[in-house]
């Protein structure tokens, strides 16, 4: 696991088109990560490029999936066509997988497929980078219950001895992928992560749930990093548009690295 430095998780989505831009895009990150001394960069390309990045990386990136098969097979194989599983991304050098994203889950990824998700990548020693987070922030309170159904769904039957190795991503869905006109402020997402915090004690025990790393995705920039980390309770964040753009990437990445964290 990444011990206590801060995270920085680029979801490249289905981008980019070529496997010659993939390489180019992850060696400039990978060039710039190896200076980094209090962050860690987890890059998450398409599954089809995982090989080639895969080989062209150094050990100063990490690299993540974006999803993984919800067949749990003891194997790693079996007959489901189009399914990538768990033991085959160990086998590629894979470290992390995000599971659980909201653009999976509107694709049909329900709680319990997301829960035999995050299981097999368990299973296997891999990090799993749980992603959940409101599509609204109702006046009742909600999102609430909604956001504290789904963790406790994803994570079921995770035992305590496996919970020290998930990481979470709390991404409310209205702020992933817009230019969002409202996003949270930091004092807002310092209230989430304790909730959040909250949620897992309550299966866990505090002290477990303390050292949870939570990250914050949802329109993420060079403008709005250093707040968000500095008084929102996080470990770092999960990028997706800003990852795809070298320079607003690294811009992030320079902030992160220089920015203390509320703990
Ligand atoms: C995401 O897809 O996880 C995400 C946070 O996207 P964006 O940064 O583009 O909002």
């Amino acid at each position: 696991m990444a011990n206590q430095k801060k995270l920085v998780v680029a979801n490249w989505k289905m981008n980019p088109a070529s496997v010659l831009e993939a390489k180019n895009l992850f060696s400039g990150v990978c060039r710039f990560a190896s200076r980094l001394r209090t962050s860690l960069v987890i890059v998450c390309p398409p599954a089809a490029f995982l090989g080639d990045i895969r080989k062209s990386g150094s050990p100063k990136c990490a690299i993540g999936a974006q999803d993984v098969s919800s067949k749990n097979t003891t194997s790693g194989v079996g007959a489901y066509t189009g399914e990538v599983s768990s033991a085959m991304l160990v086998s590629l050098g894979v470290r992390y997988v995000i599971v659980g994203h909201s653009e999976r889950r509107a694709l049909g990824d329900s709680d319990e497929i997301v829960n035999q998700k995050v299981l097999s990548i368990l299973r296997v020693g891999l990090t799993p980078i749980l992603c959940i987070g409101e599509a609204v922030r109702d006046k009742e309170g909600d999102y609430l219950r909604f956001l504290q159904n789904e963790l406790r769904t994803s994570l079921g039957s995770v035992k305590k001895a496996d919970i020290a190795k998930v990481i979470i991503a709390y991404e409310p869905i209205w702020a992933v992928g817009k230019n969002a006109e409202r996003l949270d402020t930091p004092d807002d997402l310092f209230e989430m992560t304790i909730f959040i915090r909250k949620t897992l004690g309550e299966s866990y025990g505090r002290s477990i749930a303390m050292a949870i790393p939570i990250l914050y995705g949802g329109s993420v920039d060079a403008k709005n990093v250093e707040a968000l980390l500095v008084h929102g309770g996080i470990r770092g964040f999960l990028v997706g548009r800003a990852s795809l753009d070298s320079k607003s990437f690294l811009e992030i990445l320079k902030i992160v690295e220089h920015s203390p964290r509320r703990k």
